[in-house]
């Protein structure tokens, strides 16, 4: 039988905007001393929005931006919403794309009038060959301002450099300060590159940052830190967190997120805000005085 603590827990939790899916997680929460948090859509608002696009190789600012739009029709990605936005706004047309592919933590590629078309990270562009030293001064001097960069080759020639802006949500700071405060080890984890992580994560209390990492991975990171010996919470919103999700000692989706995510998680914040964590984690440790 569930112990009435934990029933008074769950509507409680209910009230604070946490839903709960599994009432073990409630109390195995009490015991968490590591909190690691996915960074797009869980500390930002996982909207990006350009805020400059540079363009490369003689190609016009509407080739670009109409190009890599078309390519990122396929894709779901917060930084591809960004990307569409941002041509329609420039009344740019969508063309149509062949041979969508994903890769996984690194980008799109497709076909667009016969055109091979890649967009992504550095990553991407060093696995194809596409030589992207002219974009690297402003590379640099965007990711250490916290800016996400993405690179766009037409044809494996770099012909344009975006610059999308996600910042941390003002909650998201405050929360991380209160959540520091309890005495929690809280780590940023990220697909986006180590110099934009870092900057974002600098005036915040995130004690480490773990950044570049492959969706694979992240539940990788996630074992390597249990291994050390630390009780891990895993907050994510996005398909490729449900493995670090599932790996977790306790899971926490948000509820923007997506339903793979939210169906692997424990339990699923109602409000985007990482003060309903600090609260889950609160009304846990209350659970467990209750039933002592
Ligand atoms: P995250 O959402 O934490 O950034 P992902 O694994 O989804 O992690 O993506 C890692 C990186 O791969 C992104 O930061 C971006 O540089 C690149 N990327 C992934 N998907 C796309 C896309 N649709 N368009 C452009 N770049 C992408
Ligand atoms: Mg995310």
């Amino acid at each position: 039988a569930t112990p009435m603590s934990i029933i008074s827990g769950i509507g409680r939790a209910a009230e604070l905007g946490i839903l709960v899916r599994d009432a073990d997680a409630l109390q195995k929460a009490a015991s968490a001393d590591t909190i690691v948090f996915d960074k797009t859509g869980t500390l930002t608002k996982g909207s990006p929005k350009i805020t400059a696009l540079y363009c490369f190789n003689d190609y016009s600012e509407m080739q670009v931006s109409q190009l890599a739009a078309s390519l990122e029709q396929g894709s779901n990605h917060p930084l591809a919403k960004g990307i569409v936005q941002f041509n329609q706004e420039n009344q740019g047309e969508l063309k149509p794309l062949h041979a969508f592919a994903t890769l996984q933590g690194l980008g799109v590629s497709g076909e667009v009038e016969g055109l091979e078309l890649l967009l992504g990270n550095q990553a991407l562009m060093t696995q194809q060959g596409v030589d992207i030293q002219p974009a690297m001064a402003i590379f640099q001097q965007q990711t250490g301002r916290g800016a996400t960069v993405v690179f766009f080759a037409i044809n494996r020639q770099l012909a344009g450099l975006f610059v999308l802006s996600d910042p941390l949500r003002e909650d998201s700071v405050n929360a991380l300060q209160r959540l520091h405060e309890q005495g929690y080890h809280l780590v940023m984890l990220t697909g986006d590159q180590e110099k934009t992580a870092r900057a974002l994560a600098q005036g915040t209390v995130i004690d480490s940052v773990i950044a570049g990492v492959l969706p694979a991975e992240k539940a990788n990171i996630i074992k390597a830190l249990q291994q050390e010996g630390r009780n891990v919470v895993m907050v994510g919103d996005g398909i490729n967190d449900a493995p670090a999700l599932a790996q977790a000692d306790v899971s926490i989706a948000m509820g923007s997120g997506s339903d793979i995510a939210i169906e692997t998680a424990e339990l699923t914040l109602m409000r985007h805000n990482i003060s309903a964590v600090a609260d889950a984690l609160c009304l846990s440790k209350g659970i467990l005085r209750n039933m002592k």
